[in-house]
């Protein structure tokens, strides 16, 4: 289990300020920072305002199964998807609509799960693997779920819930299943799979699929969570209908839905990324190419300075892709650097001790400590100062 100042939001009321001092900076957690400049930018576009008799009421659509969830967000979820064609939103799909893709997880881990099992079902996922999961899974000690660690070990002859994040938290590579077991259940958390982090090669379509506002645009503070579920009219309907009602009970019970501020301005931004992709005038404006070049130029930056490590540092490589959003061949620009120290070394610590930066060591993510994961959502204040940081160490390498 992953101890509670790993979660990636370690310190609840640590402020933005204290974040990066002269002498450390943090770039442990995945505080999605790199934005605000652009919103900034978009001026009064994304402004809303709300009197104080609106959106009173705790129903948003009572008719709906997820009756919490505003049609407005239904709508430009839909939309947003469609233009960016990142996952199927056919008419055929119902969304729900959780506190962060955090709640949406609880919510999951309890509708796939049943009390009249035996054993706790087992929660598995391929290493390295997203830190939260664990501790997540964990944390209320539950007897209807269990963390059973790394899917390519997992040799027990039970059901499993396989979480499958693809591009993958903390080393961006793109992942499916690894347990292909007939009855197996899987979530696909597919947070990062926009167009400013990977290549868009195809419409996801799977059973369950996790998205959430706070990778998509920023606004992590929003907590505005998605998922969305195919609804088929077959013999599976009974199935999954009873598993949607189970996390819209799970939602009730732990928050009696979402807020609807929150909603209205996902709804808000949502439609002006749709507007601006659709919109070739706006071109330049559009906040998937901003967020690409923004991703991009970072990439680039770091790989330069990583190079010149004389091999002490290293960093994935990934293939490049033909993306359909863009219409080009494109690069992979991680959400997370998944940095790698010659062997025998404890990368967390290096770079803590040498340079100033703390990062999340490979133990929190189920593997070796040569490992390390180091935030590339930070401010440009953050980044640059970890570049220098970085260069800086290069010299001592290199006896300057
Ligand atoms: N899934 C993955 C893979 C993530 O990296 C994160 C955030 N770091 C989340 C889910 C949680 O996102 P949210 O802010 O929606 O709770």
């Amino acid at each position: 289990v992953v101890p509670a100042e790993k979660s990636e939001v370690s310190v609840a009321t640590r402020t933005p300020t204290t974040l990066f001092s002269n002498s450390v900076v943090d770039l442990a957690r995945g505080d999605p920072i790199l934005y605000e400049p652009y919103w900034k930018k978009m001026g009064d576009r994304c402004k809303m305002i709300i009197s104080a008799d609106e959106l009173m009421s705790y129903f948003s659509n009572s008719v709906n199964l997820c009756w919490f969830l505003m049609s407005e967000l239904d709508r430009a979820i839909r939309r947003l998807h469609h233009v960016v064609g990142n996952a199927v939103v056919d008419d055929d799909r119902f969304i729900i609509v959780g506190n962060g893709s955090t709640q949406i997880f609880h919510a999951l881990l309890y509708a796939l799960s049943s009390p009249d099992q035996p054993e706790p079902i087992s929660v598995i996922a391929a290493a390295p693997f997203y830190s939260s999961y664990p501790m997540e899974t964990e944390f209320l000690r539950s007897r209807l779920y269990k963390w059973a660690g790394d899917a390519n070990r997992f040799d027990e002859d039970q059901a499993y819930i396989e979480v499958v994040t693809s591009p993958n938290n903390p080393d961006g590579s793109i992942r499916g299943t690894v347990v292909n077991r007939e009855g197996g259940k899987c979530i696909h958390d597919l947070a990062y799979y926009w167009p400013q982090y990977t290549t868009i090669t195809r419409k996801a379509d799977h059973d369950v699929m996790l998205f959430t506002f706070s990778k998509a645009t920023g606004h992590a503070g929003s907590r505005i969570g998605l998922k969305l579920k195919p609804y088929f009219y077959s013999w599976a309907i009974v199935k999954d209908k009873a598993i949607a009602s189970k996390m819209v009970t799970f939602i009730e019970v732990s928050s009696i839905g979402v807020s609807k501020e929150s909603q209205l301005r996902a709804s808000t931004i949502l439609g002006v990324i749709a507007d601006d992709c659709q919109n070739p005038k706006l071109k330049e404006v559009n906040f998937f190419k901003h967020g690409r070049r923004l991703m991009s130029n970072r990439w680039k930056k770091l790989r330069e300075v990583v190079m010149k490590s004389n091999g002490v540092l290293s960093l994935p490589e990934y293939p490049q892709g033909y993306c359909k959003f863009t219409g080009k061949y494109t690069d992979s620009n991680p959400a997370f650097a998944w940095l790698r120290c010659k062997e025998g070394l404890n990368c967390e610590d290096v770079l803590r001790e040498e340079c100033g930066i703390m990062t999340r060591g490979g133990t929190s993510f189920g593997v070796e400590a040569t490992y390390t994961r180091v935030s590339m959502l930070c401010s440009d204040a953050e980044f640059n100062f970890m570049l220098e940081r970085l260069s800086a160490f290069n010299g001592t390498l290199n006896g300057n």
